[in-house]
């Protein structure tokens, strides 16, 4: 049996329209995954490469405006792969910045990821849907400050802190939890930064890699986490990010 196979598995991911989890759906599809495409609108785009790709995929419309909303999704539904993917950022200096997108960030990236991954492990567990995987999207900034960003680098330190915490409570059930943290990807998340010449050319002048990452760099280290291959890795946040935190 290839321990990096995904056959007979049925996962979600959020955010799945775009950018990052567009990647982690192709790649969770391409190692035989059945993906369900979540997204607070259609991931029409993504489900037409899985698909094209020979790949099985639907869509399911997940708004985290509502951050209890995956509470109902997984019971009964035979998930035993979660990516938590889903994210915002809100960029302003923390002498002004707004208790609106304060909670807007912490909304999506920090309480709707907890409630998500609780509802998922609840029902594998009813279910007996193990072993199970849930992989959370972290950011550099689980580890570093940022600048101008409070409201994203608190949320997305919480999401190293979950990781660890879901990963001592749920190892021993048989639910692996893990984080990748990505470095600068080229996605409409980083969109304000690669059009900033003088951010863009320090950002790349850092990194060992020479570039910037591309979504699928991503989507391959997901799929990774995802399967028997990493059946002992639990509470790791895995940084892929072209050398970045070797620096
Ligand atoms: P992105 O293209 O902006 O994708 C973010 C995704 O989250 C989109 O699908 C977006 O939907 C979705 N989303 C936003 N608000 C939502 C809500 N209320 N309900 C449901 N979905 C919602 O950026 P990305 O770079 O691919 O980001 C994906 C993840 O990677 C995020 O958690 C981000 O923090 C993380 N990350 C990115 C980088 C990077 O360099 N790009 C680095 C570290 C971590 P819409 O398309 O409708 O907005």
């Amino acid at each position: 049996m290839n321990p990096f196979s995904l056959e007979g598995r049925r996962a979600l991911v959020t955010g799945a329209n775009t950018g990052i989890g567009q990647a982690i759906a192709l790649s969770l599809a391409g190692q035989g995954a059945r993906v369900t495409c979540a997204g607070r609108r259609d991931c029409d785009e993504t489900l037409g490469l899985i698909r094209d790709a020979g790949g099985e995929a639907e869509g399911l419309i997940l708004d985290f405006a509502d951050p209890m909303a995956a509470a109902d999704i997984f019971a009964g539904a035979g998930y035993s792969i979660l990516v938590n993917n889903a994210g915002i950022i809100r960029r302003d200096d923390s002498l002004d910045f707004t208790e609106a997108d304060w909670d807007a960030v912490m909304d999506v990236n920090l309480k709707a990821l907890f409630f998500t991954a609780q509802a998922f492990a609840r029902a594998c567990l009813a279910d007996g849907q193990t072993p199970a995987a849930i992989v959370n999207i972290a950011s550099l900034l689980s580890f570093q400050g940022g600048i101008r960003v409070p409201s994203y680098t608190a949320s997305k330190h919480g999401v190293a802190g979950l990781t660890k915490i879901l990963a001592n409570e749920w190892a021993a059930k048989g639910i692996n939890v893990n984080a990748i943290a990505p470095g600068y990807i080229a996605t409409n998340n980083t969109q304000a930064l690669r059009d900033d010449p003088e951010r863009s050319k320090a950002i790349l002048d850092r990194i060992p890699a020479g570039r910037w990452g591309d979504p699928q760099d991503i989507g391959g280290t997901a799929a990774f986490l995802a399967s028997p291959a990493a059946r002992y890795i639990h509470g790791a946040v895995l940084n892929v990010d072209g050398g970045w935190l070797a620096r």
